[in-house]
């Protein structure tokens, strides 16, 4: 395919290659849709082994934030951006080239921290423009998004739960946690707080023990997790972990966790789970609240409205659930629905004429 085959396929608006010799930089950053707003979406730094990788790997992901801001009826459109090479090599040059070309978009396109890319790099691209977010609290920024985020999960469980029992009431409930990292714990914390039973599982037996001595809870080895008898699976650790080789284990009648793309395959497994009456809570609606902390941040931040706006995530998953049941289909396909329906919607806006003063 194409370069703009690719465009055309994933419906992008525009796509800008950046390249600074002398820096050694070499970048690439799409602008998916800015209906609703300017785009915003984080900057990873990767040693891609082919510019096509790049040009797919930022493509999807700019098109990702497109619907995570929509269905999470933020004023924000999607947008993404790579930076070719190796992270060990980065430069404050590097980031602050970067940084120039940002600024030419003027606002539409605007960055945050991703993968492989620190407050530190956000820094450096700050010193050349304004459009980018994720600077440290110490300095009016949003700071680390795992609490709002997990706070957003724990309002996504609550919804889940509303739909599956009638109650959205959480104490006595089980609630089984797949890595307790910085998303895991804090979610532990807020289930803990709220009465849950909790287990878990993860690779790092450091981080078991720490969440176990300070919420309690049983530990859970290997598959088991897949197999447990709870009311929720809350995976926030990795993604793919929701396939065929796991589907047949699965007892638990809720999947609402904060690990991003935990569907191997949306349509296939999404089905699956459809068809066992498991009710998915889609990743980018229910982890959210990393997204809604950044979108306070240009408006003025402040933790406490932050968290108050991730607590909407319980409509926005009880809406999506709601609307797959009525549709027939999956929530994966729900959540795109809502997102294509709101920004349809807001396309058809008319321009209000306005006489000059
Ligand atoms: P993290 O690295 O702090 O935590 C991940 C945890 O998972 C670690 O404790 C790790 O040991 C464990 N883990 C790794 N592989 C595992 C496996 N195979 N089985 C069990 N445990 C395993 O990361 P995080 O910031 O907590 O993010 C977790 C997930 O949530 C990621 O998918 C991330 O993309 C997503 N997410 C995070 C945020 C955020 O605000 N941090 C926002 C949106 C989405």
């Amino acid at each position: 395919m194409t370069i703009f085959e690719q465009l055309s396929s994933y419906d992008h608006e525009q796509v800008v290659f950046c390249r600074d010799e002398a820096v050694g930089l070499k970048a690439i950053i799409a602008v998916h849709n800015t209906t609703l707003g300017p785009a915003l979406g984080g900057t990873r730094m990767l040693d891609y082994p082919s510019e096509a990788d790049a040009v797919r790997d930022v493509l999807r992901l700019s098109r990702g934030m497109t619907y995570k801001a929509a269905v999470a009826g933020l004023d924000l459109g999607g947008g993404k951006a790579v930076i070719f090479g190796d992270p060990s090599m980065k430069t404050e040059a590097m980031f602050r080239a970067f940084g120039r070309f940002v600024d030419t978009l003027g606002g539409r396109y605007i960055t945050a921290e991703d993968m492989n890319t620190t407050v530190e790099d956000m820094g450096n691209i700050r010193r050349e423009t304004r459009w980018v977010t994720g600077s440290e609290a110490a300095h009016g920024g949003s700071g680390d998004p795992s609490p709002v985020t997990a706070w957003g999960c724990f309002h996504g469980i609550r919804a889940c739960l509303e739909v599956t029992y009638g109650s959205p009431d959480v104490a006595g409930r089980t609630v089984a946690i797949q890595g307790v990292g910085n998303v895991g714990f804090w979610l532990a914390k807020y289930l803990h707080e709220a009465g849950a039973k909790l287990l878990y599982t993860d690779v790092s037996s450091k981080r078991l023990a720490k969440v176990v001595d300070s919420f309690g809870g049983a530990v859970l080895e290997g598959d088991d997790f897949y197999r447990a008898e709870a009311d929720v699976l809350a995976p926030c650790a990795i993604g793919g972990i929701i396939n065929p080789r796991t589907i047949p284990m699965l007892r638990a009648p809720i999947i609402a966790g904060g690990a991003n793309n935990q569907l191997d395959d949306e349509r296939r497994d999404g089905e699956a789970l459809s068809s066992r009456n498991i009710n998915y809570a889609p990743d980018y609606v229910i982890n959210a609240g990393g997204l809604i902390n950044v979108y306070s941040e240009l408006k003025g931040y402040g933790r406490e409205k932050a968290m108050q706006d991730a607590a909407n995530i319980f409509d926005t998953v009880k809406r999506v659930i709601n609307k797959a049941k009525v549709e027939g289909t999956t929530t994966a396909m729900a959540a795109n629905r809502v997102a294509e329906e709101r920004i349809a919607a807001v396309h058809r806006l008319k321009r209000v004429y306005l006489p000059r003063a």
